[in-house]
């Protein structure tokens, strides 16, 4: 019988109404997600990236449930989660478990990390004082902090400690699954490494799944064995990291390729974010990508080019995918793709 995936979400779509602008005119929407669908083996890690604004929050909480998609399905070790009544939800919740990016703000400053971290763990039943310290000390081990840590509030720690707190509070109900979006974003350079090898042992010893959200594709290249790029809520390109560095064959690929350092090895540094604005409003008929694309051709404008297989394991949406990867990659790639890249 073939495995089932731990992940398997199909079609997602999610549309967000815009603010009412003027009463004569009917209110605007914003397609966040426009039909994605990926699939996560059990013990293996998904990496999503894309600029800001390219649906990747939007894409977490779909698959957190904390949001309903307008259509498509998130199923979880087969069961759809949107099709499953309420206390049933909330009991799967276990099996899945999210970290935010903000370790200042998603940590309630007036708890005590006890209950911080013992949280998801007591929305899921009653558990006697003693062993819930005793689980909780055990996560705060595990994350590399001290079980006298546990009375202490969030204003004691410093921004790479609360990740590794939430870290803990993602851990306690032994899931299967963390979403973690943008986890390392807020942190000091020096401290982004710290978090991500963290996660990376935690990983080796717990076979946990993750999907890590960035919008740096050497961050996700660290922890991911297959990684998907988004652009305005689509799915430009999907394949193994190996693939992506190697033959990326998405311009947008190669735009985001060209900004992560050359020094790949070492800590993960910031990266320039010069890229001119992606804009739902100035896509046309073709392909979204289009107007900033500089291979693009008039077929380009008019025709949007699907998802396709070009390889093993390898898929793109891109009429010239192929022209895209006999490009050669990194350093001299960028310079032919990337013409806004200098402030546009
Ligand atoms: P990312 O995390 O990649 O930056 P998001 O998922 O946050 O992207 O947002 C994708 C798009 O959806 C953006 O255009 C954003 O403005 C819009 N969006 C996200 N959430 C909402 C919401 N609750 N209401 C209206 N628009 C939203
Ligand atoms: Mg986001």
């Amino acid at each position: 019988m073939p495995e089932v995936p731990l992940l398997k979400v199909k079609d997602l779509v999610r549309r967000y109404k815009l603010p009412r602008e003027s009463l004569l005119r009917a209110p605007g929407e914003v397609l966040a997600l426009n039909g994605v669908s990926v699939r996560v083996m059990a013990g293996r890690s998904l990496g999503v990236v894309g600029e800001s604004g390219s649906g990747k929050s939007t894409f977490a909480r779909l698959v957190m449930a904390l949001e309903r998609p307008t259509s498509g399905s998130v199923l979880l070790s087969g069961r759809d989660l949107n099709a499953m009544p309420a206390d049933e939800l909330r009991c799967a919740r276990r099996d899945f478990q999210m970290v935010f990016q903000d370790p200042y703000g998603s940590l309630d400053p007036r708890q005590t990390i006890a209950r911080i971290v013992a949280e998801p763990l007591t929305a899921l039943g009653k558990l006697d004082r003693a062993s819930l310290r005793e689980r909780v000390a055990g996560v705060l081990r595990q994350v590399g902090l001290r079980d006298a840590d546990i009375d202490k509030y969030p204003h004691e720690f410093s921004g790479g400690q609360r990740q590794r707190i939430a870290i803990a509070r993602a851990l306690i109900t032994q899931p299967k699954l963390i979403v973690a979006d943008e986890p390392v974003s807020a942190l000091d350079v020096s401290v982004q490494a710290q978090v991500l090898n963290l996660l990376q042992d935690l990983q080796e010893q717990f076979g946990l799944s993750y999907i890590l959200i960035s919008h740096d594709l050497a961050v996700v290249d660290y922890l991911c064995d297959e990684i998907v790029v988004m652009y305005l809520g689509r799915v430009v390109e999907q394949g193994s990291s190996e693939d992506l560095f190697a033959c990326g064959a998405h311009p947008y690929t190669r735009a985001l390729l060209d900004a992560v350092p050359r020094a790949k090895a070492g800590a993960v540094r910031q990266r320039r974010q010069a890229f001119a604005t992606a804009s739902h409003s100035a896509a046309g008929s073709g392909c979204p990508y289009a107007p900033r694309c500089p291979l693009a051709d008039q077929h380009c404008r008019d025709v949007p080019p699907r998802l396709h297989e070009i390889g093993p394991n390898h898929l793109a949406a891109c009429h010239k995918a192929e022209a895209v990867m006999a490009l050669p990659p990194l350093a001299e790639a960028g310079s032919a793709l990337v013409p806004d890249r200098h402030g546009a």
